[in-house]
């Protein structure tokens, strides 16, 4: 018998709409309740860890998320982890899981764009799919993984693409890692080892900044030095921002605030390639560091661990610039 967890922790897939069209929580998640046929072997301890809507989840969340798969894998016995989420930050739990957690077992996140009782409800159906996930051999070893739709993404790329559509959860530039047939489970490709810091706080402030054209450097001169940790960028391109800017992310930097930048495109990486006022090789020559192909709510995270790790100048460099 394999024993999965299901660890609940709100967000559509828990919801259910009433007669006036909202959705909203209930006091039973209908999804831990239901009957389901599970996979063969599969035995599944359904847990309602958190019933929030997932722009309440916070890094404090994720870090309780943690500790409890910890305990789950070390003291009970558990062969693997579905946990159910709102899919507006799954994609942030998921990378915190998959940045914070070194990996024996299956971890699975999964939710739903329609809630309980909307005609083509989504949710049983992915529960289900990322119990089968979750339960199979190959899911080993893959890093934490976001069924949905019948798609096997990797939590290290994978975004929500979409306000509404069920097909809303996409890997730009990689692709998704797998599928889940009628009958199987199908991986095609293998995901690169990356560092994981099994990190005991998430403190520290981390503003994500969203260049634009004829940006300047007001925004930055608003901060308070003395509450930012950390900063995000997402630059223009292949990683440039407006000249204007300069003057301001200079002061940042004289501050000893750590700056990740990543792009503001959908697809690709950024990498100081231009060499023009504002371009990339000049953010890079004052100590900007580029990330590599995660988005910026990603790099957030990736930033908080970083820092949580204590992790300084070339080490936090090489972890930020390690996908
Ligand atoms: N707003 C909802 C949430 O993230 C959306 C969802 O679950 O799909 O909790």
């Amino acid at each position: 018998m394999r024993k999965i967890l299901a660890l609940h922790t709100g967000g559509t897939i828990s919801m259910h709409e009433d007669e006036l069209g909202q959705v909203l929580p209930g006091e039973e998640n209908p999804i831990a309740r239901a009957e389901i046929a599970l996979p063969e072997n599969v035995e599944i301890i359904n847990e309602e860890i958190f019933n929030l809507p997932s722009p309440h989840i916070t890094p404090a969340h994720m870090l309780q998320l943690k500790e409890r798969i910890l305990y789950a894998i070390q003291h009970e016995n558990v062969q693997g982890i579905v946990i159910t989420h709102g899919t507006d930050t799954l994609e942030e739990t998921a990378y915190f899981l998959d940045s914070t957690i070194q990996l024996m077992f299956p971890i699975v996140l999964t939710g739903a764009m329609r809630s309980s009782n909307e005609l083509g409800s989504d949710g049983l159906y992915n529960f289900l799919s990322a119990l089968r996930v979750a339960s199979d051999n190959k899911a080993i070893g893959k890093g934490v993984l976001v069924v949905m739709n019948d798609e096997i993404h990797t939590a290290r790329y994978v975004t929500k693409t979409h306000t509404t559509n069920v097909a809303t959860f996409r890997t730009p530039t990689h692709g998704p890692i797998g599928i889940v047939t009628k009958t199987e489970i199908v991986f095609f490709h293998q995901l690169q080892y990356q560092e994981k810091y099994n990190i005991s706080t998430v403190d520290g402030n981390i503003p994500i900044i969203k260049a634009y054209a004829g940006m300047t450097d007001e925004i930055f001169n608003m901060l308070d030095f003395h509450k930012t940790n950390g900063l995000v960028i997402e630059a223009l391109g292949a990683g440039n921002l407006p000249p204007k800017v300069l003057e301001g992310l200079k002061k940042v930097l004289l501050n000893d605030i750590p700056v990740v930048l990543v792009s503001r495109c959908f697809n690709g990486i950024a990498e100081p390639v231009y060499a023009y006022t504002g371009g990339g090789m000049e953010l890079a020559k004052l100590g900007v560091m580029f990330s590599n192909g995660i988005n910026s709510q990603k790099a957030r995270l990736k930033l908080l661990i970083g820092l949580n790790a204590k992790l300084k100048g070339t080490e936090l460099s090489d972890f930020i610039h390690d996908a």
